[in-house]
């Protein structure tokens, strides 16, 4: 496995890999690796003749009070696990490789990214774009490999790749859990042992939602109350939003009479979680 740190270094190997005809799979991660980053290494793996991830926390996409500098690292496991996971190449440069003196573009998605996470991550979006779009030209990717788990990520960064004719295929696989429901996350390493227990209130929100409308319920508002009172129930958690959307362009919806998305974001103490699933009439 070769660790890249410059991008000079990884544009001329994934150059050479596209000349000699191989299909070059791509997973950006911001490192931390757990189960769900592993599980999109392997949908990569198996669909790609070459697999790249890249590990970089990147600061423009995280708001000034948020947790870029606590964020959990660990270089040595995440090497490990790649390795593990059949990686050909680790990508991870410095944020003065990635973001030079003097830089000074951006990659700015309209609608999108206003709803959900956008409304309470102000800029977020926009960090996430420029870096992956850099991520692209660096690592000159066929297929590029996203989490459900951040559904709207997903979907920014599909839109992006269209509206900009990226010619790189967008794959999205399931949200993995941990046994009890809980979305994996970096960020669940920040939970003390009572805010864990507090956390699985996300998935339980998801999974009563999805039992209302089994049962035939169709009112957005019903459900969206049912789901905040069970939440709240909880101690430690304050809601950030309830959202129950249209999955492609995340309006909210009056009444659910198609598939849509429910998406949650939540805070467990200090740790905001998210988590979402598509609801659907049976
Ligand atoms: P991150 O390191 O948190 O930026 O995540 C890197 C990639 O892993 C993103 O595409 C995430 O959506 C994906 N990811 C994170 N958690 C999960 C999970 N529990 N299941 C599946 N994919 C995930």
């Amino acid at each position: 496995m070769q660790i890249i740190k410059t991008i000079e270094l990884m544009q001329e190997v994934s150059e050479k890999w596209r000349m000699d005809g191989n299909i070059i799979s791509f997973v950006p991660t911001m490192g931390f690796l757990h189960q769900g980053h592993i599980e999109l290494l392997r949908v990569g793996r198996e669909k790609g003749d070459r697999l790249i991830m890249s590990i970089f926390v990147n600061p423009t996409q995280f708001g000034p009070k948020e947790d870029y500098e606590k964020y959990p690292r660990d270089t040595g496991g995440d090497l490990n696990n790649a390795r593990s996971a059949g990686v050909d190449a680790v990508f991870m440069p410095t944020v003065e490789e990635m973001y030079p003196e003097g830089f000074q573009s951006t990659v700015r998605l309209e609608e999108i990214t206003q709803h959900l996470c956008g409304k309470s991550r102000p800029g977020h979006f926009a960090g996430v774009t420029i870096v992956v779009g850099k991520l692209f030209n660096i690592t000159k990717p066929h297929l590029a490999i996203f989490g459900e788990k951040d559904y709207q990520q997903l979907i920014v960064i599909k839109q992006m790749v269209k509206d900009l004719n990226m010619g790189i295929e967008v794959i999205g696989v399931p949200t993995v859990r941990e046994k009890d429901g809980l979305a994996m996350s970096s960020r669940n390493n920040y939970l003390s042992s009572e805010e864990r227990a507090s956390a699985l209130s996300l998935k339980k929100g998801l999974d009563l939602a999805r039992d209302m409308v089994a049962k035939g319920e169709r009112n957005p508002a019903k459900i969206k109350n049912a789901v905040m009172e069970l939440i709240l129930n909880h101690p430690f958690t304050e809601i950030d939003y309830i959202a129950l959307c249209n999955p492609e362009k995340l309006t909210d919806i009056k009444r659910v009479d198609r598939p849509c998305l429910l998406a949650l974001a939540v805070r467990v103490g200090n740790t905001r979680l998210i988590d979402n699933v598509i609801l659907r009439e049976n």
